[in-house]
């Protein structure tokens, strides 16, 4: 069958596509619209790249993370964890666009000064007085624009059709990439190089920052809360969504989440050398509110975060006395076992098997029930 058929029929048709735009930017076939994927236009390649690049089609994502990360490391729940920190940008100036302590954007905008990155894919709020509609993705080279891309969007950009555009252009050698947990698996497929002559440079990928992430909301029902400076979910027992001063009902939120979410099976961005997520101590949210979890998961991400901890980029905060981290810890397993749990059950309902996760199947039967 060919390329673009396959991935029409298997992904975009049956409410997988996350719209991460991995299957974008390289011909002129995909497109994108209000977070919506489509073809434009019919290809006759039966071994498209947009196929295997996509984080929805089959593919054996625990070898991969086995290929990718030290073994010895590997959290089931949780992926690959050398340290769990809780963290925040030091500079004032960055935590107040953030999404919480602007760990993100200290990360980015010090490996971009120091060189283990030379150009940053990054997503970006359209032209709107607030900072939550309509994002794109986008590529920064100058340390001082990345923190004009900081806080969330709730929609989803297809972010990774920017990084395959720069890619193709071969202009940067070490491009790093911020993305959602499907985009950050997007990232590593294309590393992977399911095909050597024809990887579109997938080897200038320098970094990746990985967001936690529970879920995406549809674009139009984004838009019906109208545009504001900062977004935030809260912690679960405050059932809320705030948008700057408005509070609103996580029931009235619920009905706008992706459809594609419901199959996703990763909360931490496993694929990722650091992955930063709300922090969620056992100080509580007055104390975390502002602060972000950082996961280290490589060798490059740990230099890289030592680095921000000497130069006083981020500041560090202990998790509270006694045994608080591992309790942090577990709770950040409970949470990540039950995003699995509930994309196994939704995936066995959907196609009475794993659907794309059936070659990792060995990896998730604890989850099938
Ligand atoms: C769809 C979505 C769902 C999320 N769900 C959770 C959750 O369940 N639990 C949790 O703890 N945190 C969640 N987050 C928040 C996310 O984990 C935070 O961005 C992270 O904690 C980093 O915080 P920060 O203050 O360091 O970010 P910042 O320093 O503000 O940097 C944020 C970075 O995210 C990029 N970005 C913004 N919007 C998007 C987008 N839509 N897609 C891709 N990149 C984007 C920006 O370019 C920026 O580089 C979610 C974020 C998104 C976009």
């Amino acid at each position: 069958m060919l390329s673009i058929l396959e991935l029409e029929r298997k992904v975009v048709k049956t409410d997988l596509c996350t719209n991460c735009g991995a299957c974008q930017g390289m011909c002129p076939y995909w497109r994108s619209y209000e977070g919506r994927t489509f073809v434009d236009y019919e290809c006759d390649r039966k071994e498209g790249r947009c196929k295997y690049f996509c984080p929805r089609m089959p593919a054996d994502v625990d070898g991969l993370l086995k290929q990718f990360f030290d073994e010895g490391d590997i959290v089931p729940q949780l992926g690959a964890v050398k340290e769990l920190y809780l963290t925040r940008a030091a500079d004032p100036e960055i935590r107040a666009k953030a999404q919480h302590g602007g760990t993100v954007t200290a990360l980015v905008e010090l490996a971009l000064q120091e060189g283990f990155i030379d150009a940053a894919v990054l997503s970006k709020a359209g032209e709107g007085d607030g900072a939550t509609l309509d994002p794109a993705g986008c590529l920064v080279t100058d340390p001082a624009e990345v923190r004009k891309c900081g806080g969330s969007s709730f929609q989803i950009p297809p972010t990774m059709a920017t990084l395959n555009e720069a890619l193709k252009d071969d202009v940067y050698k070490k491009i790093g990439v911020v993305g959602t947990p499907c985009k950050t698996l997007a990232a590593y497929k294309m590393m992977s190089k399911p095909f050597d002559d024809n990887d579109n440079n997938a080897d200038n990928i320098g970094m990746v920052f990985g967001l936690f992430c529970g879920w995406g909301l549809d674009w139009k029902g984004m838009e019906a809360f109208g545009d504001a400076a900062h977004v935030d979910i809260l912690p679960s027992k405050f059932h809320r969504m705030d948008l700057d001063d408005k509070q609103v009902d996580l029931d009235d939120v619920l009905p706008l989440v992706r459809e594609n979410c419901n199959y996703c099976y990763d909360m931490t961005a496993e694929f990722a050398d650091v992955s930063v997520g709300g922090a969620r101590s056992s100080e509580g949210w007055d104390v975390d509110k502002g602060w972000n979890q950082l996961i280290v998961r490589t060798e490059k991400g740990r230099k890289l975060v030592e680095l921000a901890r000497e130069k006083g980029v981020l500041e560090f905060r202990e998790f509270g006395g006694g045994d608080a981290k591992a309790a942090a810890m577990d709770k950040l397993k409970n949470a990540a076992a039950s995003k699995k749990a509930k994309a196994v059950s939704a995936l066995t309902d959907k196609y009475g098997d794993l659907g794309y996760l059936e070659p990792s199947k060995d990896a998730f039967k604890d989850y099938i029930k």
